[in-house]
């Protein structure tokens, strides 16, 4: 089935503003803020690797987002899963960071990491820092 480009435009848009309005009641959460940083490197690398996986191949999906390939929707995309985009229902929130390894330095942090949610469009991509990392990536805490 060819889903009429208009249709398929309408679609995204409306994923793209589900998206926007999940990271907003996530940011309303518990020690939680929005904010609007200027992507840094490491950043812009890992959403560049999301959607290369998503244009040329190679992304794994689960069950619910292989039912529906060609419809545009919210995903969400782990830095500790790479590869692999879900559907809202398989995201569990709140995260359980099992072992404080920065997804950036690869470092455990005796710390704590920081949990951040980027919004690229409809694809909603978490990842978890250590302080040093977060605060060179995400600004200061
Ligand atoms: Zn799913
Ligand atoms: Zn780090």
């Amino acid at each position: 089935m060819t889903i009429h480009p208009t249709a398929l435009a309408d679609q995204r848009q409306a994923a793209c503003a589900d998206a926007l309005s999940r990271l907003k009641a996530a940011a309303a959460g518990p020690g939680a803020r929005l904010s609007y940083e200027p992507d840094h490197p490491w950043l812009t690398e890992q959403l560049r690797l999301i959607t290369l996986s998503l244009t040329i191949g190679g992304a794994k999906f689960c069950e619910h987002l292989n039912a529906h390939p060609a419809s545009p929707r919210v995903v969400h995309a782990h830095a500790w899963t790479p590869g692999v985009l879900v559907c809202p229902d398989c995201t569990k929130f709140p995260y359980l960071i099992r072992d404080n390894t920065c997804d950036r330095c690869h470092r455990h942090s005796r710390r704590g990491l920081w949990t951040t949610i980027a919004a690229h469009g409809p694809v909603l991509f978490t990842y978890a820092l250590c302080r040093t990392c977060h605060t060179e990536v995400d600004g200061p805490a």
